[in-house]
């Protein structure tokens, strides 16, 4: 078969992976398909090796649509290095060597193009296409990141909606629309607005077994953080989003003072800081980025270890789509979380105050909800995660890294009698004038503390006074961050102040029972000793090597930072972790037994192989 030729020999693979090869044969043969694939699931392949297999049956050049223009550069290096003769066109370009490239296009000698949305659709590059399908010489088109065509998703953007043009215009060109969204919604806006109605749909499993999912209850974020990366990521490629700036640069600045080389990026940095950063997280080993949502789509790094959450993010959506990021190459990655009550608070709030209209906000409460949902579970979050995107899956025992929940099942406790106590407390503050106080007051009140406030407002002759001596601050926060994320109490106003909404009656009816996890930050520190792989100081290799084998996964990953500085690439696009670890621990003596290690395919092999073999043979 042609594909598994093309995927041995280009790319090194001895496989396909799930769907791919059903993709590859459909694509290849001039099928439209829409390719629904998580995050490392391994999309490439499946408009590439199609473009490779129909440019050798002279059927020219492949257009790829890629939204990013500052990532083409590398996806393209990594085709020239395979050997596939690719190129992209942006505005970062001069005019010679944009000239340069149109020739290679219109020549028909290009096997993949990569553009910009944008520049697609402008009246000259149409004309240009044009002209080479009258020739029979535009192979494809692959439609990256698809799920911007869609105003319901979190990354839309206009230039997408003028690709339907291409349907319109080359209709007998096949075209393979791909993406990591995987709602309803948005792959029913992509059908529509791509005119992929009678495309073959490709829906893959959207499990990501390598990543270890896990939430901790916040207490000081920044610290719990700091402790997370040095106690299970020291040395390794790192991502931590936060919801603002102010707070991404700070948390950057914070963890480099305490000895993480960790960089800001968000929207607001000059563009050339924003390029450098990008440009060290990508070409650096070690390097945490602190980022705000404006960092990520398209970053195809396949070694980011982690992904960190100081804030909630929007929805699952957003969550599944940015802790995807981590561990694109399979091996073991975390998806941590630190998640408290004023994150229940801030993302109501941020609904409640856009100035949406009420439908489309409704929409976002419940896409809240299900999240929220999901950060207080006490069982799988694998299961959840995957049932909110309509799979049913196994629970984490099964898998190569299991969630929080299946590693170390929470302990429980009946939280119903406590809730009753809270809205009860909320009740009466109500009662007395109407009046209204939010979550710290209420917890002074039921735990029975003088506070000034209480004295001032006469609480202490509540009835509600000290009822919840028995129970600590933070297990009174637990409490109303359940009462609230449940939606049984709501928050108001600039102070927060505390409300019962109309199923709170439920609740103090005693028709609801509520478990909740046991809080106690003993239990997160106990949690994560537990579970830290030994991965030592984040240089160590992938899989487990002897002594010698470490010696040469170290000399050839010192051999491959020379080679990327001199291509000006990263160093995965070379080999990346997991390639070099099988070479280290193979220790293969011949061309023909290195052509087997996975990676390595047949340009690297004759650009590299001697020189690999030679440093193998002097350890
Ligand atoms: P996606 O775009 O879906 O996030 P990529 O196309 O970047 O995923 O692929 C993720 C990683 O998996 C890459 O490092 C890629 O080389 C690797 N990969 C993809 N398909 C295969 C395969 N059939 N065999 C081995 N590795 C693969
Ligand atoms: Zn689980």
């Amino acid at each position: 078969m042609i594909a598994e030729t093309i995927l041995r020999d280009v790319f090194g693979y001895s496989a396909f992976r799930g769907a791919q090869a059903e993709i590859v044969a459909h694509v290849s043969g001039g099928g439209d398909a829409l390719v629904l694939m998580p995050t490392g699931g391994g999309k490439s392949l499946c408009y590439q090796v199609p473009a490779i297999a129909r440019h050798r049956a002279g059927r020219g050049v492949a257009v790829v649509v890629s939204p990013l223009i500052a990532l083409m550069h590398d996806q393209v290096g990594a085709l020239e290095v395979a050997g596939v003769h690719a190129a992209f066109l942006n505005s970062t370009l001069s005019l010679a060597e944009t000239q340069q490239i149109e020739r290679e296009m219109m020549s028909g000698r290009l096997v993949l193009l990569y553009v910009a949305p944008e520049r697609l659709t402008t009246p000259r590059m149409l004309a240009q296409l044009d002209a080479l399908n009258a020739r029979g010489l535009l192979s494809l088109f692959a439609i990256d990141e698809a799920h911007c065509v869609s105003q319901w998703g979190h990354d839309f953007r206009v230039d997408y909606l003028a690709l339907n043009v291409l349907h319109e215009r080359y209709p007998q060109v096949p075209r393979i629309a791909l993406t990591a969204t995987a709602d309803a919604l948005t792959r029913s806006d992509v059908i529509e607005r791509l005119a992929l109605g009678e495309a073959r749909i490709f829906v893959s499993s959207f499990d990501r077994p390598n990543i270890r999912f896990a939430v901790v209850e916040k207490s000081e974020a920044r610290v719990q953080l700091l402790r997370f990366i040095r106690e299970e990521h020291e040395g390794d490629a790192g991502i931590v989003y936060c919801q603002s700036r102010r707070k991404v640069e700070e948390t950057a600045g914070w963890l480099a003072e305490h000895g993480i080389t960790a960089l800001p990026y968000h929207a607001g940095l000059e563009a050339d800081m924003r390029r450098v950063n990008q440009d060290r997280f990508l070409r650096e080993e070690s390097i945490v980025m602190v980022a705000t949502i404006a960092f990520g789509m398209g970053i195809d790094k396949p070694d980011v270890r982690f992904v960190a959450h100081l804030d909630l993010p929007k929805n699952i959506e957003a969550y599944y789509q940015e802790t995807g990021r981590a561990g694109r190459d399979g091996l073991p990655a975390d998806a941590w979380m630190a998640y408290g009550l004023a994150d229940v608070v801030n993302q109501r709030r941020m609904i409640d105050e856009s100035p949406a209209a009420e439908e489309f906000k409704r929409g976002q409460r419940g896409k809240l909800d299900a999240l929220l949902a999901l950060a207080e579970a006490h069982d799988c979050r694998r299961v959840r995660l995957l049932a909110y995107f309509g799979e049913a899956s196994a629970a984490c025992a099964e898998h190569q890294n299991a969630c929080d929940n299946c590693l170390h099942p929470p302990a429980t406790w009946d939280a119903t009698e406590a809730a009753r106590m809270a809205l009860s407390g909320v009740y009466r503050f109500h009662q007395q004038r109407g009046q209204r106080f939010g979550a710290v007051h209420l917890i002074d009140v039921l735990r029975g503390k003088r506070s000034e406030k209480v004295e001032q407002y006469g609480h202490h002759a509540l009835s509600t006074f000290g009822i919840g001596g028995e129970l600590g601050e933070a297990q009174w926060r637990a409490v109303l961050r359940q009462l609230i994320a449940l939606g049984y109490l709501r928050t108001e106003g600039e102070y927060n102040t505390l409300e019962l909404t109309s199923t709170a009656r439920e609740v103090l009816r005693g028709e609801v029972r509520l478990l909740l996890r046991e809080p106690s930050a003993a239990a997160g520190r106990k949690r994560s000793k537990k579970v830290a792989t030994p991965r030592g100081k984040g240089k160590a290799p992938p899989v487990p090597l002897s002594a010698a084998g470490l010696a040469r996964f170290a000399a050839l990953k010192a051999w491959r930072a020379e080679i990327a500085r001199e291509h000006n690439l990263p160093a995965y696009i070379v080999f990346n972790d997991a390639t070099l670890a099988e070479m280290a621990q193979a220790a293969p003596d011949s061309l023909a037994a290195l052509a087997r290690i996975n990676g390595v395919g047949a340009k690297k092999l004759e650009a590299y192989g001697r020189q690999i073999l030679r440093l193998l043979d002097n350890r």
